[in-house]
């Protein structure tokens, strides 16, 4: 066995714990391994309606401080977006630290499922950006604890299109408030992004006779939605400026920052991408002030984990279909209790979740 010397951390202003009263973390965990070089960050953030479920991120931080943040980040949305689906999961997430093309191995993800075996069931993880199922299978040699499975594997497979089909009911939920009527027929919508989940929304609204709009940086993606549903192809932040009647992001999260929202000329916005909103409070209340409807990404976004939570308590689609047609009605709900509390979309969706939390713990406060 090597020994190594040990070596105090030098950074004197060092004040984790303090960061981590403001967000109200429950758990930090920091996961090492030099065989492997697994340097990964799993974030529990609240576990009141269960065990933390969020997928696992792959990145090329440039610092520790922004995978630390990124992490802290993620994991309160993953609480709140299993809060308002009305599902019995907590928020988590992880990250690990390097380059998906370069620094991944079997021996890294499968240490980093042993990690996650150690939390007992009180993580869950799944697939993200920069892992893939192949990942998955990996760490589930060590856990159980995994979610996003192959079809092949008892699991429900790729989350996209159920993710997609929660984004058009939530988009036909806020046609329902903005125009009195949730028929897409004849409306022009802008999809920005058309991958797994963009794409599959332009094949949704399009058999609903909505006229498409799209942009994307892979020109592939752009031939096919031209060719297969007639979708007229917008180059770059021309998107923003378009006169359209709905905006979907569906490629990038904090799209919605003050020029893009100024920009905008549209009476809707309702995408997949996670966390639009540059700033939530500043930029929500943009949106307010310029009569654009906005539907909270996280809710609308929500199908994915609808999809993966079914895998946890025995998977069946029909049901995951059922549960994500439920976004229609928070959706309508959450434009009510905006208007009636005078604060914007996204405020609303966060006080609806809290809410459920905080009822919940004291449900849960009796033996
Ligand atoms: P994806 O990687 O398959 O698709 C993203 C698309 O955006 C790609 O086609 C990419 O080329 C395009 N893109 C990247 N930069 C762009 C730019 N500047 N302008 C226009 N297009 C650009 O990802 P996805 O799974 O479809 O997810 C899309 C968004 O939805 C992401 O923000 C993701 O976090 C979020 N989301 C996805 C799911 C899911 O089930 N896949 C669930 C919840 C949230």
């Amino acid at each position: 066995m090597s020994t190594t010397s040990f070596v105090s951390i030098q950074n004197t202003e060092l004040n984790l714990f303090a960061d981590i009263k403001t967000t109200n973390h429950e758990q930090i965990v920091f996961c090492n391994d030099n065989a492997s070089g697994l340097k990964a960050i799993i974030a529990i953030h609240n576990t009141v309606l269960g065990p933390g479920l969020g997928g696992t991120r792959m990145w090329s931080y440039s610092t520790e401080a922004e995978a630390l943040n990124d992490v802290l980040r993620l994991s309160r949305g993953m609480t709140y977006k299993a809060a308002i689906s009305g599902l019995n999961l907590g928020g988590a997430k992880a990250v690990i630290i390097g380059d998906a093309k370069k620094d991944k191995s079997e021996a890294l993800m499968r240490k980093f499922g042993k990690f996650i075996e150690n939390l007992n069931g009180k993580y869950i993880t799944a697939e993200d950006v920069g892992t893939t199922t192949k990942d998955m299978e990996y760490v589930n040699m060590q856990t159980d604890h995994v979610a996003g499975l192959p079809e092949s594997m008892g699991g429900g497979g790729d989350p996209s299109p159920v993710t997609a089909y929660g984004v058009y009911v939530g988009m036909k939920a806020s046609a329902k408030e903005a125009y009195g009527s949730d028929s897409l027929k004849g409306k022009k919508i802008a999809v920005q992004g058309i991958g797994k989940v963009g794409m599959h929304l332009v094949d949704l609204i399009s058999k609903e006779g909505a006229q498409a709009f799209v942009s994307d940086i892979n020109k592939n993606s752009l031939a096919h939605a031209s060719a297969e549903y007639g979708a007229t192809v917008v180059e770059g932040d021309d998107i923003y400026g378009l006169d359209i009647d709905i905006f979907a992001p569906c490629a990038l999260g904090a799209v919605l920052n003050t020029p893009n929202i100024n920009a905008l000329n549209c009476d809707i916005v309702a995408g997949a991408a996670n966390n639009q909103l540059a700033n939530e409070d500043e930029h929500g209340m943009l949106l307010n002030e310029r009569g654009i409807l906005y539907a909270p990404d996280f809710l609308i976004n929500a199908g994915g984990l609808i999809n993966v939570y079914s895998e946890v308590i025995g998977y069946n689609k029909e049901n995951a279909m059922r549960d994500t047609e439920k976004i229609y009605d928070t959706t309508l709900n959450i434009f009510k209790v905006a208007k009636e509390q005078n604060i914007h979309a996204q405020q609303a969706a966060i006080v609806l979740a809290q809410k459920r939390i905080d009822d919940i713990l004291s449900v849960q406060s009796t033996y």
